[in-house]
């Protein structure tokens, strides 16, 4: 049975992965901080079928007890602080966990299991205001924020580590990947949550923002510029992606996305049309929620995935957002069913 070890176990790709690598009949170990695993998260329904090693990331002492204790076939570093928008305000933690910690990790498998095969999560947020589109492997790297630098960082140590001492590392360059189990604090889930609120006359929402306000408040959602596009896509199909570049002959970079962009707009008409609401009665553009310097509209070009992993996505941006909303009403109406 192979072994593998995944850090980040309690996030969004974590849980998918974990549920992925179970099905192929791995047994899985997953990193996680103490204090998160015992908190509702996304892994939560794993219990009992995946093993829990507690470290943090800021610790190398944490992470090569990890490795030595789960013996890992593959492992899948996945752990960052993941909001580019909030790294601004948490800079120094962001290079500690997102940069120095995937070093950490890279010596610990140097030193305790150089022939276990690694993927480290990068991220299409290094392509940051690229001049050319769409972004693939060779695209060179243009960060406008401390969560993208940090990665690009990692991304570069993975490719000198990979290249003098040989170790399998593979990185995925993964463009955004969003579902039902992104927190709510993410923009996709915002909308879904808004929605949400809208079909169930939630005029003033319990859930805050980051500016410490009600999401929705006095009927409106607030959000920060409407014309960015992202390349989306759904966040199961992203994990397999992980999985098929460690069943390669050899480690490589590869791009991961849709390839299609939507704007947040049509994410707002789609979402608020999931529950037959105009989005333009419910949803503001704020200023304060505007990023200092926001990336540019990236877009995958994943031919080299394409072909030579076969991937491919499978759930389309709509089926993706529909998921999304139906989830945010379930949960919406278990908690009004909870308090009255
Ligand atoms: P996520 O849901 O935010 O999960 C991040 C995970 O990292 C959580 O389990 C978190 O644990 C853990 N973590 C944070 N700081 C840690 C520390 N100091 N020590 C140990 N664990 C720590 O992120 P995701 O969406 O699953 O993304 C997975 C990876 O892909 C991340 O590296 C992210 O940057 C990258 N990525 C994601 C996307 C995307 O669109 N989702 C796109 C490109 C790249 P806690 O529960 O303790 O906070």
């Amino acid at each position: 049975m192979k072994r593998a070890l995944i850090t980040g176990i309690t996030g969004q790709d974590g849980s998918f992965l974990a549920e992925w690598l179970l099905e192929k009949g791995y047994r899985v170990f997953g990193l996680a901080r103490r204090e998160s695993w015992y908190r509702p998260n996304s892994a939560s329904h794993l219990a009992g079928r995946i093993e829990v090693l507690f470290g943090d990331m800021s610790e190398g002492v944490d992470i090569a007890s990890a490795i030595q204790d789960a013996k890992p076939d593959e492992i899948y570093n996945l752990a960052s602080q993941s909001r580019p928008g909030e790294s601004w305000a948490r800079a120094p933690e962001t290079l500690q966990v997102n940069g120095l910690g995937a070093i950490r990790l890279f010596e610990a498998v140097r030193h305790n299991c150089p022939a276990c095969r690694v993927y480290h999560a990068s991220s299409s947020e290094m392509f940051g205001q690229a001049a050319v589109s769409p972004q693939n492997e060779q695209t060179p790297f243009n960060p406008v924020n401390p969560y993208a630098a940090a990665k690009v960082y990692a991304h570069q140590m993975a490719k000198i580590y990979r290249e003098s001492y040989g170790l399998y590392i593979a990185t995925g360059i993964l463009f955004n990947h969003e579902s039902e189990r992104r927190p709510l604090h993410f923009l996709t889930q915002k909308v879904a949550y808004g929605a949400a609120c809208a079909a169930l006359g939630i005029s003033d929402s319990l859930d805050i923002n980051e500016m410490g306000r009600p999401i929705v408040q006095h009927g409106k959602l607030a959000l920060g510029n409407l014309e960015i596009a992202r390349d989306w896509g759904y966040a199961r199909d992203f994990v397999r992606a992980m999985w098929l570049m460690l069943q390669q002959e050899s480690a490589g970079d590869f791009v991961i996305g849709t390839g299609e962009l939507h704007t947040l707009r049509d994410l707002c008409e789609i979402a608020y049309r999931c529950v037959d609401k105009d989005w333009r009665e419910s949803v503001l553009s704020d200023p304060a929620l505007v990023r200092p310097l926001e990336s540019g509209q990236t877009l995958a070009d994943a031919s080299k995935a394409r072909k030579q992993l076969e991937w491919r996505p499978t759930v389309s941006f709509e089926e993706m957002v529909k998921k999304m909303v139906s989830e945010q009403m379930v949960r919406l109406k278990n908690v009004t069913n909870h308090l009255n």
